[in-house]
């Protein structure tokens, strides 16, 4: 007892290692991985990395827009006319039709204005025109004011090879406020004594229709309509105003997630940039989630991983402490019946029994104990043939009833010296079976040994034989201690013994019934027990009709 005790307890050592060596860290990861994920959704961490991707492609599309409004603006300034060409400057426009308007200063009170001649017709047009080259001219009239604009443009250019100066011009139309872009530059044939500037500019239709939509698209490469990956659309905007002045070829509404003020070549005008078809914050979302699922689905794999394991490392601790039972419980078996067998030879052996009757009841214990043992050793033989795969049956058209009967014969008065009431019913007119008959009287005798061993008070013993579905059923009845139901499915398997002490102080290796089990399937059929505890038991064997593939099958190995 205090061995099995001792057993059991090493096994929670081992489970405890598991749990330690396994669990845990497995544990630790799935919970590191969600407060990570966790982290980064809290502190907006993919938002920020996507703004931060955006701030840059606005940067470079500034740089780019930039480049492309000097090259367009020198382009034009190289066709100006010379400073003493001032009639030229008509000629100059038509040559420019997005240029709205031009105007030559020549020193003070010299101011030379030209509207575009293709949109006179517009009101106002001419208007604006006029202001405007008269705002030039107040501007520069002033020496101190021109000369600065002449150093600060002989300065660019000297610096950056740059001849132009561009920036904003607002103008009212209507209620609202229209940005223009200005260029200013020091025109050919100006000098020190006779200084000049001069400027046109590119009217707002110029810039939202042509200007802005060509840079925007070519600061937006290779987007390709087939693409389900978010692309990012940018778009352009004046300050005093939120809807777009321009946007991308694929812009689809909404706001811009990022923007970025122009600092150079077009202040007061603003870049946006979004996602097309989605938000930021939603490809973040979907990261998370997307992180979160691969997480769940990876915890129930390891869990899933682990449960297994751990099932199997319990089968297999189970299976080994049914193993080490097993070894202490057959060796008991072994040394009882030897010990005895050896006692009452000893005693014969001495010639002291007189007493003839005596002397046959040693006979007979001697003879019970050796059938024992013959029956032991033969289960463990079977079993290890069983489980080797090396076990064989000949099969043979057997007479059921006569079976049974001969077996239980040499048996039935024993079993009712014993006390037991022997009740044995078997059916007439029982259809012939393929059996094995040695297996199915091994079979049977287990039964009925169980039967035996398990009833303590009301001994009781029935065995019935009748045709079932064709074939026959194999009954062995007790009233002996029953098994729980809970039980009931484990007693099949090979080693197991019920915990129960009535039955711990019953002699047994619990191999009976895996090999009742492994016979009876051999034969095509089945066994079952109803049992309650404390009622007795009912051991079923189905032994089926034999199908045309069996019946083939027997004839083979017969
Ligand atoms: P054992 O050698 O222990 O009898 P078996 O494989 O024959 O091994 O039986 C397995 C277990 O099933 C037994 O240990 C016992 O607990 C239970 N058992 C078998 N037959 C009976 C029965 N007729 N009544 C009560 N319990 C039984």
């Amino acid at each position: 007892m205090l061995k099995f005790q001792v057993r059991r307890w090493s096994e929670r050592p081992r489970m405890l290692v598991f749990m330690l060596g396994v669990m845990l860290p497995a544990a630790g990861f799935i919970v590191a991985g969600a407060s990570y994920l966790r982290n980064i959704q809290r502190n907006k961490a993919i938002e920020a990395v996507i703004q931060r991707e955006h701030q840059q492609v606005l940067a470079i599309a500034e740089k780019r827009i930039d480049a492309r409004a000097y090259d367009i603006a020198e382009e034009a300034r190289a066709k100006f006319p010379d400073v003493n060409q001032g009639d030229r400057l008509e000629a100059f426009l038509v040559a420019h039709p997005d240029i709205a308007h031009a105007v030559l200063w020549a020193g003070k009170g010299h101011v030379q204005g030209q509207s575009q001649p293709a949109r006179m017709n517009e009101p106002a047009f001419g208007e604006e025109g006029k202001e405007f080259s008269s705002m030039i001219g107040h501007w520069f009239d002033p020496e101190s004011e021109s000369k600065d604009w002449i150093a600060k443009l002989k300065k660019m250019e000297a610096k950056e090879g740059k001849h132009v100066y561009l920036t904003d011009n607002w103008v009212s139309r209507g209620d609202k406020w229209q940005y223009q872009s200005l260029v200013l530059f020091v025109p050919r044939g100006s000098t020190a004594e006779h200084p000049a500037l001069a400027g046109f500019v590119y009217d707002t239709d110029y810039l939202k229709d042509k200007f802005f939509p060509q840079a925007l698209n070519d600061v937006l490469p290779n987007q390709n309509q087939n693409d389900t990956h978010p692309q990012p659309v940018i778009m352009v905007r004046t300050v005093k105003d939120h809807a777009p002045l321009a946007t991308s070829l694929r812009w689809d509404g909404g706001s811009p997630e990022v923007e970025r003020s122009f600092e150079g070549v077009f202040p007061g005008l603003v870049l946006g940039i979004k996602l097309r078809g989605t938000t930021i914050a939603n490809i973040s979302n979907h990261f998370v989630q997307t992180a979160f699922l691969i997480l769940g689905a990876l915890s129930l794999l390891m869990g899933g991983g682990m449960l297994l394991t751990y099932r199997n490392v319990a089968r297999e601790l189970a299976l080994a402490k049914l193993k080490s039972d097993f070894v202490s419980n057959v060796s008991h078996e072994l040394r009882t019946p030897l010990a005895l067998i050896r006692l009452y030879a000893e005693t014969l052996e001495l010639g002291r029994i007189s007493n003839p009757g005596k002397r046959q009841e040693y006979y007979e214990i001697i003879r019970k104990e050796s059938e024992r043992l013959t029956s032991l050793i033969n289960n463990i033989l079977d079993f290890s043939r069983i489980e080797s795969g090396k076990k064989e049956y000949s099969f043979r058209e057997t007479d059921v009833a006569d079976l049974v009967r001969s077996t239980l014969e040499s048996y039935r008065f024993e079993i009712e010296q014993d006390g037991f009431q022997f009740e044995q019913k078997i059916d007439n007119d029982l259809p012939q079976v393929w059996v094995d008959r040695e297996a199915i009287a091994r079979s049977l005798l287990n039964l009925v040994n169980n039967a035996v061993k398990y009833s303590a008070t009301e001994k009781y013993l029935g065995v019935n034989l009748y045709r079932h579905n064709g074939g026959v059923n194999l009954e062995v009845v007790d009233h002996g201690i029953g098994i729980s139901a809970k039980e009931q499915p484990k007693i099949f398997e090979k080693f197991y013994r019920v915990g129960d002490p009535l039955v711990h102080n019953t002699k047994g290796s619990g191999l009976g019934l895996s090999l009742v089990r492994h016979i009876v399937q051999a034969h095509g059929g089945e066994v079952a027990v109803e049992s309650e505890p404390g009622q007795g038991s009912k051991f079923i064997i189905t032994l089926p009709v034999q199908t045309a593939e069996v019946q083939q099958a027997k004839g083979m190995s017969a």
